[in-house]
């Protein structure tokens, strides 16, 4: 898929997070800048039934929790966690399994548990143009 400008991107979002199932575990590949949070809002936005502009973003925290009527979304964003360690102490392991989705920025900082994630890579074509690969899943 090509995404034209940020809007576009929040709407295929929300189109596959209404296709997600239970407990899906996705792992966002791509630069700083690329669009995975942008991307995510628009996930959660589909899997809790909320509007893309309530849905607002982790900046300085790992870990955001988003509720809605249809369904809860855990974003995490590890760009922060010095080591995978970390992951653990912080008792995160056991999120992946709460059968929320999950979508997780940076995941290369806990690569022994990303194994079965479904696997999401964005990539600037220009200012505003994106492509955006989703493998794993059958849309
Ligand atoms: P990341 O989480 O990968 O660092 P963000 O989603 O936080 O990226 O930021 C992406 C930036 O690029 C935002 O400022 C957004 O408005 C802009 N942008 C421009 N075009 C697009 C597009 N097609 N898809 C997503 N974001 C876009
Ligand atoms: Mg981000």
């Amino acid at each position: 898929m090509i995404t034209n400008n940020a809007q576009e991107t929040l709407t295929f979002g929300k189109e596959l997070g209404n296709k997600l199932p239970k407990g899906a575990i996705l792992s966002f590949h791509g630069d700083l800048g690329a669009g995975k949070t942008t991307f995510i809002k628009g996930i959660a936005s589909g899997v809790t039934g909320c509007s893309p502009d309530e849905v607002t973003s982790p900046t300085f925290t790992l870990l955001n929790i988003h509720k809605g009527p249809s369904g809860v979304l855990y974003h995490f964003d590890l760009y922060r966690l010095h080591e995978e360690e970390e992951f653990f102490t912080m008792g995160f392991d056991e999120y992946l399994e709460i059968g929320a989705v999950c979508c997780i920025e940076w995941p290369e900082r806990i690569p022994s548990l990303m194994k079965e994630s479904i696997k999401v890579t964005l990539t600037p074509l220009s200012e505003e143009k994106r492509e955006i690969i989703v493998e794993g899943i059958n849309l």
